[in-house]
């Protein structure tokens, strides 16, 4: 059976309109709050886009406080596969379908927010809501943009073990083709998205062994 936060609370994200300033820390693009200050790049040499960060409410069981950056290829952005036991350093792995890791989970509790905006996403505020988990007789939560509870699963529901041997714990849902808007390929056909659009289910290891010791389960 997949579990529940304690009390069945989730936090709902919802996308504001206007754009957040540096410091800011629950945003689509804008100024990433980097652990190491360092903008992490893809095995290609490119800068990853930075899709979105939060801050983990407090009341979030084992997560809360931390904050949850998110940073992909704009090139490459194919969904990415891993086995029920991630290898050791999973994070710098070499990850299918590519050579090299192609994105890039944290969740820290300090850091300082980069001297530069991301250049390409179109950057707007979140704004987080408590809501009631609702799981289905499927052992399926609710859909959308949410923190917390259980993952909507479009498919069979999916376990990792983090390579520290601690099961990983579902924080954080992006829905299936969510408007990241890309400047410069907005006019094309085939803007880039976060894991080409499939629904993103973020896995992160409870015992916090590692800055990225997060997974993204992707389905669609
Ligand atoms: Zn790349
Ligand atoms: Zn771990």
């Amino acid at each position: 059976m997949p579990e529940t936060q304690a009390d069945g609370r989730i936090y709902t994200v919802e996308t504001l309109t206007e754009a957040p300033v540096a410091g800011d820390r629950n945003t689509i693009g804008g100024w990433p709050v980097l652990p190491g200050g360092e903008w992490p790049a893809c095995f290609c040499g490119t800068p990853m886009v930075f899709f979105f960060q939060l801050d983990i409410p407090g009341d979030v069981p084992v997560f809360g406080g931390a904050h949850l950056l998110v940073f992909q290829c704009p090139e490459h952005d194919d969904p990415a596969f891993g086995p029920v036991q991630l290898p050791d350093r999973y994070w710098d792995a070499v990850t299918e379908p590519y050579e090299g890791r192609f994105w890039r989970f944290f969740l820290h509790t300090a850091g300082t927010p980069s001297a530069e905006a991301d250049p390409l996403v179109d950057p707007r505020r979140l704004a987080l809501h408590p809501a009631e988990e609702q799981v289905s007789e499927y052992g399926r939560g609710v859909a959308g943009f949410k923190v917390g509870g259980v993952p909507s699963w479009a498919q069979d529901p999916e376990h990792y073990r983090c390579s520290c041997g601690t099961d990983m714990t579902f924080l954080c849902q992006v829905p299936e083709n969510f408007g990241f808007d890309m400047w410069p390929m907005r006019d094309r056909d085939n803007q880039a998205q976060l894991f080409l659009g499939n629904e993103v289910y973020i896995f992160a290891c409870p015992a916090r062994c590692h800055p990225q010791a997060l997974w993204p389960a992707i389905q669609n």
